[in-house]
């Protein structure tokens, strides 16, 4: 069965929220129109719960519990797409497609609360600051899980490039675990001109940002992946005056926990090593933010024939290739097994651009694939 007639006919409906959820973004946790709308139409919709959505099936004989996650928060960017429903807040816009997310998993729980034609109960879970990597969290921690007995989970994240109606997935790990680090190097500061008088957090500072790309190219089998990038430097007041302090932040991108420790172990090494060696030292803080998100293979191969139904087995890549950017909804998936998708959003600009708009073509086919899920998963 390809797009489902029921939602195809819903196109027009679901536009319209996404495209008054993009021009009314909000970020990190403050959220409250968006979620005040997503909570107003569950109850229109009748759902059996409202926060978080619950939908409970024709049949509920399978006892099964399945979460379907869409995150609603914005980015604090510029917009520049032109659009006629572009940002109506300077500085705030949707540039990484959670109008999308957020209208797709409503057009799926609208479809739902109709049909019910599944054994079994959906939970509908819109999240908050997922671009913060802490709204999923705070959910968990929450008793998200617990209180719904959810037991296995599915999220979905706009894809630029590759045309609407085309899904891309893999079992195992698909984004990284990303962690932030923040170096501060204490030396002693002194006259520019008497640099022997001084222990030079500067100089100790480029030599820490360049021992630590050894991580990569020296403590990580070049077959597996990990990125290590210095993104913060900040030191001195004048040019004249050597400071008594320099701070490095930045970011550790991994795909598996083994490479993550070792990233880790090696990057406070250094830093300390590098500082004792010039004679400063280095405190290091060490944040591990979210997880490797970890496809589970049997969930992946139910998300993947629901794809493949929906879509066409031809438009659905099975293997995609991982990437380095991070997603909090690893956090669920290390508490149910589940299976996370990429759904073809067509060429354009990138996420995270002032120019990138979701592309609500996509919304018949990521909106049939959340339904499908349940129906399939969970069959009548
Ligand atoms: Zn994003
Ligand atoms: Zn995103």
């Amino acid at each position: 069965m390809p797009v489902i007639n029921r939602i195809a006919a819903m196109q027009d409906e679901v536009a319209g929220w996404r495209q008054d959820f993009h021009a009314h973004p909000e970020i990190g946790f403050d959220v409250h129109r968006t979620a005040g709308i997503v909570a107003d139409k569950l109850r229109a919709f009748g759902c059996d719960e409202v926060v978080p959505g619950m939908i409970r099936g024709r049949k509920t004989a399978s006892d099964r519990v399945m979460g379907l996650r869409a995150d609603m928060d914005a980015l604090p960017i510029h917009e520049a797409t032109g659009v006629p429903y572009a940002s109506n807040t300077p500085g705030k816009m949707h540039a990484c497609g959670h109008d999308g997310h957020t209208s797709m998993l409503l057009g799926a729980a609208k479809y739902l609360c109709e049909t019910r034609n599944f054994d079994g109960t959906v939970v509908v879970i819109f999240q908050p600051n997922e671009e913060g990597l802490t709204g999923g969290l705070a959910m968990l921690e929450d008793g998200l899980i617990g209180r719904f007995g959810i037991q296995e989970l599915y999220g979905m994240h706009t894809w630029p490039g590759p045309a609407p109606g085309t899904f891309g997935i893999r079992p195992g790990p698909l984004l990284a675990a990303a962690d932030r680090f923040t170096i501060e190097i204490a030396g002693k500061g002194a006259h520019a001109m008497a640099p022997h008088t001084s222990i030079d957090p500067v100089i100790v500072a480029a030599h820490t940002i360049t021992a630590l790309q050894t991580i990569a190219a020296r403590n990580v089998d070049p077959l597996e992946a990990v990125v290590v990038s210095t993104c913060m430097v900040h030191a001195g007041d004048a040019f004249n005056i050597i400071p008594e302090r320099a701070t490095l932040t930045g970011t550790v991108r991994t795909l598996s926990e083994g490479v993550r420790d070792t990233a880790a172990a090696r990057l406070a090494a250094i830093a300390k090593g590098t500082a004792a060696t010039l004679g400063a030292s280095a405190t290091v803080t060490y944040e591990r933010a979210v997880p490797v998100t970890i496809n589970d293979p049997d969930k992946t191969k139910l998300a993947l024939q629901v794809a493949r139904e929906v879509a066409g087995t031809s438009n659905v890549l099975d293997d995609v290739a991982p990437t380095m950017g991070a997603e909090d909804f690893a956090h669920m998936l290390k508490e149910r097994p589940g299976a996370y998708i990429l759904i073809g959003n067509g060429p354009g600009p990138g996420l995270h651009t002032p120019g990138y708009n979701f592309n609500d073509a996509a919304l018949p086919f990521g909106i049939s694939y959340l339904a499908r899920l349940a129906e399939t998963g969970m069959p009548a």
